[in-house]
């Protein structure tokens, strides 16, 4: 199942001096061409150059194993077989590459494989708009798509939300502020802004919706849809609860809100589930799809019910809609990760990983949450030698959630949990476990609300010994960078 990384090259002290002289004259052009709004090439100062699976290989002759994957867009990792495969043979057939959104059989082949992967209830009703290549186009086409079918235009959204860079893909994500977005609470339990997390938070931010939704008074009108990840990437690997989710699904469908589900980094076998809603059996109205469709080349899609199809003709309309080496790369992925149940794979796998990850965090102070599903893991590092944790909601002034009446419903009486204070974030720590891992020949990302959260998000081929190198690699790493910070 997993890929074969390639042997390593004989290189000899000439060759290896070459390469470093090339590396430095690329990342010293790249710092005085290039906008100073880049990201990922700030943290990860390497020159790509060749890459299998796991593994990339950098012009200086480093070897580093990628867990950042394209941003959790390499199901398979680097250049798998199966996709260079489909690659070739679109460009050896002859196909035209640049067709608009006419219809080809490379494109025939990529819905029906897609669509035979999607959540039962969904498939048999589904329509499919294929968007300009990024997961933000397609969200904003979801966007337009419940505000026209629901003559509606204010839209639910959450804490700590990321759906992309373009205007309407800002103002549902979780650091803008709108009128026409209204803001709820994503339920966590490391930050969990009710103080006690588990079930009984997540059952607060169900009812903190259900109320502002139904409070005439609320000022927050009926809305278009409600849009939400299902395991929050960005926003710091934070997994939606089943039960919330479900609760999300039921307050829709009662107010008959569209419920659009953001699985672009959730999707294709990433959290142990081929689509994350699967976990919790919800069945989205709108489902917003990019990344690991594409097979690493950029393709974006909305997928959603058929009576929702009111749109007109060009409604959201863009040049670049009929990638088909992107389409084809994907169908081979589609079918690679469904045939070889990397979804099941990556549920085990990442379970182990956490496991693994929380006996580390036993060891290390620094490391205040362990959290994530599949392989859509977050490791938060916190300052242990802050003086006090800042207070926990339920300790300012006013009464304990405990101490209040028991509040009618499933959930029952809600206890505070006052061991459960977070340590206040540690953004300068993660950074420097971020470059430790790196001298090691380790990629990660970082996220979070304050970039505090380490990310892994590997390839769901990646074998048990690759996932063993991984976190004694990352271990090593936070031990020397934690050391400076306990004196
Ligand atoms: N939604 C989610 C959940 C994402 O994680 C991202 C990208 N990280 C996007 C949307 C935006 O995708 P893109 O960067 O391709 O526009």
């Amino acid at each position: 199942m997993a890929v074969t990384e390639p042997a390593p090259a004989a290189v000899s002290a000439a060759q290896t001096a070459a390469h470093e002289g090339a590396h430095e004259g690329i990342l010293r052009r790249q710092s005085a061409r290039e906008s100073s709004a880049r990201t990922y090439a700030r943290a990860l100062p390497i020159v790509p150059v060749r890459a299998r699976g796991l593994t990339i290989e950098g012009a200086d002759g480093q070897r580093y194993l990628d867990c950042l994957s394209g941003a959790g867009t390499l199901a398979l990792g680097h250049n798998h077989p199966v996709v260079l495969e489909a690659i070739r043979k679109v460009l050896d057939s002859g196909a035209p590459l640049h067709v608009l959104d006419l219809a080809t059989p490379v494109k025939d082949a990529f819905t029906t494989e897609l669509f035979r992967t999607l959540p039962r209830g969904l498939a048999d009703r589904a329509r499919i708009q294929f968007c300009g290549p990024a997961g933000t186009d397609a969200v904003e086409a979801a966007l337009k798509l419940v505000r026209t079918a629901t003559g509606r235009d204010g839209m639910l959204a959450f804490t700590g939300a990321y759906h992309g860079m373009t205007a309407g893909a800002l103002e549902v994500s979780g650091g803008a502020s709108d009128v026409r977005v209204a803001r709820l609470p994503y339920p966590q339990d490391y930050r969990c802004p009710f103080g006690i997390g588990g079930a009984d938070g997540a059952e607060l931010a169900a009812r903190w919706t259900e109320s502002l939704l139904d409070d005439t008074k609320s000022g927050v009108p009926q809305p278009a849809g409600m849009i939400l990840e299902p395991v929050q990437g960005e926003g710091g690997v934070i997994p939606a609860p089943d039960d919330w989710l479900r609760r999300m699904r039921a307050i829709t469908v009662a107010r008959s809100i569209p419920l659009i589900v953001d699985e672009v980094q959730t999707g294709v076998g990433r959290t142990g589930a081929f689509w994350a809603v699967e976990h919790s059996g919800v069945v989205p109205d709108v489902m917003v799809l990019s990344k690991a469709i594409g097979g690493s080349l950029p393709l974006a899609v909305v997928i959603y019910r058929d009576d929702l199809d009111v749109w007109p003709p060009g409604a959201h309309a863009g040049t670049f809609r009929g990638n088909q080496l992107a389409m084809a790369a994907g169908t081979a992925t589609l079918a690679y990760v469904r045939e070889n149940r990397l979804a099941e794979r990556a549920g085990v796998l990442g379970a182990r990983m956490l496991t693994q990850l929380r006996s580390l965090a036993a060891e290390h102070p620094c490391i205040g949450d362990v959290r994530g599903r599949g392989l859509m893991i977050g490791v938060e590092l916190v300052d242990p030698a802050a003086d006090e944790p800042g207070p926990a909601v339920a300790d300012r002034p006013g009464p304990a959630v405990a101490d209040r009446p028991e509040p009618s419903g499933s959930a029952g009486h809600l206890a505070l949990d006052r061991s459960r204070r977070p340590l206040p974030p540690a953004p300068e720590l993660a950074s420097a476990v971020q470059r430790e891992c790196l001298r090691r020949g380790l990629i990660v990302e970082l996220g979070g609300r304050h970039s505090s959260v380490v990310r892994l998000l590997p390839p769901l081929t990646i074998t048990d010994e690759q996932a063993a190198a991984i976190l004694d690699r990352l271990a090593d790493a936070i031990s020397a960078a934690a050391r400076p910070h306990h004196g």
